[in-house]
């Protein structure tokens, strides 16, 4: 099956009724990312620098975080790349940067460190547009976003990366497009606001799942309970959807969610065109989506949202993919 699924990787996401759908790659590490891109990716739609720096012993050094930068690019050919700023803090520590916290999910994670520690923040923004240099590839994201001030902050220190790069070097670099992680619920009401300020949205469905339900994405005590395809989760995501599309706003999804048959489906049902997923996921999704008619899935999100667990979703969607076989 797998062998099946593979055929048609280089094939575009084309469904029968002619929707277009881009899908991304997920990736943090280096290694099989050359592969994967050739293997049919538009792009990667999610570097997680957190990771490098998970595997080092100290802060990377700019000339460090350079290096990584460019082969990520350089791995990813001409296609673009979305690079997300600094995520640690809740599941993911920095050995050499360790943080206690009551409530790690609630605490002190992503943009929110970056944002307290700007020496470390501008050398990864400086270091991701040197590497880029003046490329058309580079997009960047800013994960944990829950205040518009912090995108304003966060914008405030880009300027003075660039700045600073084109006084001391005279460099000619080209601005990137900027975006924020959806992962707040809160910020789902602020699009609006959300559109004036940055290019792209990037919708985190497992941050989202976890604060919609309140539910720890790692607690395996309440692993059952954590579900992206509760009705009100589904709800948030179709709205996000919606809300994006009004504002101009360009979306993607980048959670687990998107590389689920399942929830690929629902997904693109809901207008979503741009999913970003693991690369153990990207073939068999590629495959699915050739294989449906966007206007069927419409149909069956209609139903979906009026389901009352997401139990009843997963039978519903279940039922629907294997009358198709
Ligand atoms: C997410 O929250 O859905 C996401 C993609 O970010 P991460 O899993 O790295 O927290
Ligand atoms: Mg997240």
């Amino acid at each position: 099956l797998q062998r099946r699924y593979a055929s048609e990787l280089n094939e575009p996401a084309l469904t029968l009724d002619g929707h277009r759908v881009h899908l991304f790659l997920n990736a943090g590490l280096l290694s099989g990312v050359a592969s994967e891109i050739a293997d049919g990716a538009d792009g990667i739609g999610l570097y997680r620098t957190e990771i490098p720096f998970m595997l080092q012993q100290r802060f990377p050094s700019e000339s460090e975080q350079i290096k990584v930068y460019r082969q990520v690019l350089q791995a990813a050919a001409n296609k673009p790349v979305v690079m997300r700023t600094l995520d640690v803090g809740g599941d993911k520590p920095l050995p050499y940067f360790p943080i206690k916290e009551e409530n790690p999910f609630l605490g002190w994670r992503g943009v929110r460190l970056s944002l307290d520690h700007p020496e470390l923040f501008l050398v990864q923004l400086r270091a991701m547009l040197q590497a880029a240099a003046d490329g058309e590839q580079l997009k960047i994201l800013l994960p944990m976003v829950s205040h518009l001030d912090e995108i304003d902050q966060a914008l405030t220190y880009l300027e003075q990366a660039f700045n600073e790069l084109r006084t001391d070097f005279n460099a000619q670099l080209k601005r990137p497009p900027i975006g924020v992680m959806l992962e707040v619920p809160a910020l789902l009401y602020q699009l609006q606001e959300v559109a004036a300020r940055v290019d792209f949205v990037s919708v985190g469905s497992n941050d989202l799942t976890q604060y919609l339900l309140a539910v720890d994405r790692n607690n395996p005590r309440v692993s059952s309970l954590f579900d992206s395809y509760h009705p009100g989760v589904l709800r948030a995501l179709h709205a996000a959807a919606r809300d994006c599309q009004s504002n101009g706003l360009a979306v993607s999804v980048c959670g687990e969610l998107a590389g689920e048959p399942m929830g690929a489906l629902l997904l693109v049902a809901m207008g979503y065109r741009e999913l970003s997923m693991s690369q153990g996921s990207l073939a068999k999704v590629n495959y699915l989506l050739r294989r449906v008619e966007c206007h069927e899935l419409e149909q069956l999100l209609e139903l979906v949202l009026q389901m009352s667990s997401g139990y009843e979703v997963r039978e519903l969607v279940r039922e629907y993919l294997s009358s198709r076989e």
